[in-house]
């Protein structure tokens, strides 16, 4: 008899996670066409994904703004269900903070967070001491001090630090209560059965601690891809809170997606470029 199992080809399935920070600009677009070819041209499943945990730095309009935007550029996400707490058919991070609870209490029932209330500032004059060191993306690099503390720390405010026997014990719960983008981040990809991520270079250095949460918590790791950054002329990654340039609704949507299919081209490995391209110039040109 034929294994069933064996032959269930996975579906592909990949996601597009804008913060509402400012609307796409040209770089956001270049992710988010490279993750929608990559995902629709294995005739997969693509999701949107508002990446609005942090209340303060997110906007309504942006939330709005951006599926405009994606929609005019005829990238058309899969409808999330509502039953699952999908509105409009897109994942909103900040209507899941239970599963983020959730995870967070494995992670403490499992002991691999310590909670922390060690100051940003006493952490830089702990470095500045010489007691901590930089990690390779300049940020300091927490050097346990709360970690030896066996006892809950309920001494004030406290964040909660994942155990990570590397020098990285890096947040995953705020001292604000906002819960850190790995975190939500790869409970989402999870929940979402997302295997294929395609996002921008920057995020590069996130990848250790995400694989780290997801094997505390034992969850799969979506194959993941970087997409070379765009920059402004002096070199700078542009970026929407900062406010580069947007992208205008109906504005020579034409002439901005062969700009960004242009990037993609020079700068995606051929592979991926022969695999993509039948479907990326037959859909979108
Ligand atoms: N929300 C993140 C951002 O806008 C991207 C998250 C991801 O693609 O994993 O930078």
């Amino acid at each position: 008899m034929k294994n069933r199992f064996l032959e269930k080809k996975t579906k592909y399935c990949g996601r597009f996670a804008p913060s509402p920070t400012g609307p796409l600009h040209f770089g956001s677009l270049v992710t988010a066409l490279a993750s929608y070819i990559d995902v629709k041209s294995n005739n997969g499943i693509w999701w949107l994904r508002i990446d609005d945990i942090d209340n303060i730095r997110s906007n309504p309009n942006f939330k709005k703004s951006i599926q405009i935007q994606l929609l005019d550029h005829g990238m058309i996400w899969d409808s999330w269900p509502e039953e699952k707490g999908g509105v409009s058919g897109v994942l909103f991070q900040s209507r899941r903070n239970w599963w983020y609870a959730s995870a967070f209490n494995q992670l403490l029932t499992d002991n691999k967070i310590y909670s922390c209330n060690c100051s940003r500032k006493k952490i830089k004059s702990l470095f500045d001491k010489g007691k901590a060191n930089k990690l390779k993306t300049g940020e300091i690099a927490y050097p346990g001090t709360c970690k030896k503390f066996k006892n809950l720390n309920t001494n004030g405010k406290v964040s909660w630090r994942f155990n990570s026997n590397n020098n990285d014990d890096f947040i995953i719960l705020r001292k604000d209560n906002f819960w850190s983008y790995s975190i939500a981040s790869v409970v989402d990809d999870s929940m979402q059965k997302v295997n294929r991520v395609m996002r921008g270079e920057d995020l590069k250095p996130t990848l250790l601690r995400n694989r780290l949460i997801q094997s505390a918590l034992g969850l799969h790791y979506p194959k993941v891809f970087h997409v070379p950054l765009v920059t402004d002329k002096n070199g700078n990654k542009l970026s929407k809170s900062k406010g580069s340039k947007t992208l205008q609704s109906g504005v020579h949507i034409d002439k901005q997606l062969k700009l960004a299919w242009g990037y993609l081209k020079k700068n995606m490995p051929p592979a991926w470029l022969e695999r993509v391209s039948p479907f990326t110039e037959n859909y979108f040109f």
